[in-house]
């Protein structure tokens, strides 16, 4: 099922997830819904905190993206990262390597506005799958951009918090107006 996705304005984004501590029949249903609605919106991630829940939970799908290439490895041998998708992670955290490197990024929750955002190239990651099962990988490109933009959301920040100064200005008019219109809007409920 689509769920709708929240924009810049509403609480929810703000909100820190709370840690899963088991996977729940209302866990699983979440992810299926958090992969529907990340297809339909054709998006790269999806956070728990987009569809209003804060909770520790993220979902990533790399392979719509085709001009910007991403690396994985897995148990120390490298492998595809398309046959890594669509990927959930439960309670992810990570190590970076490398020094950050400028990159585009988009958001679901703040339409139509694309910045560069600096990122360590290169991430290890712990998480659970949506099984409950440990999950480890070290991944770069695209996919360790998107789930650091994704763990991000899990703790509450969002990419306009690590804009450049002169960009978040430059959208200032955009990102003001995508917060009334979503105020406006809980105001009415
Ligand atoms: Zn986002």
């Amino acid at each position: 099922m689509v769920l709708p996705i929240v924009k810049y304005g509403d609480p929810a984004l703000r909100q820190k997830g709370a840690r899963i501590e088991k996977i729940t029949p209302e866990i699983k249903e979440l992810i299926a819904n958090m992969f529907d609605t990340m297809k339909a919106a054709r998006g790269v991630g999806l956070a728990a905190q987009q569809v209003g829940v804060a909770l520790q939970l993220c979902v990533i799908d790399i392979r719509e993206v085709t001009d910007r290439p991403s690396t994985l490895e897995l148990n120390g041998k490298s492998s595809d990262p398309n046959a890594f998708m669509p990927l959930a992670l439960v309670n992810p955290t990570f190590k970076t390597f490398g020094d950050p490197v400028a990159g585009p990024e988009g958001c679901l929750s703040f339409p139509e506005i694309y910045a560069d955002i600096s990122r360590p190239p290169e991430i290890e990651v712990s998480a659970s799958n949506e099984k409950g099962e440990p999950l480890e990988f070290r991944c770069g490109g695209l996919l360790a951009r998107a789930i650091q933009h994704e763990h991000d959301h899990l703790q509450g920040i969002l990419f306009i918090d690590r804009m450049k100064r002169d960009d978040k200005l430059d959208y200032k008019i955009e990102i003001d107006a995508i917060q009334a219109e979503t105020k406006a809007k809980l105001k009415k409920k």
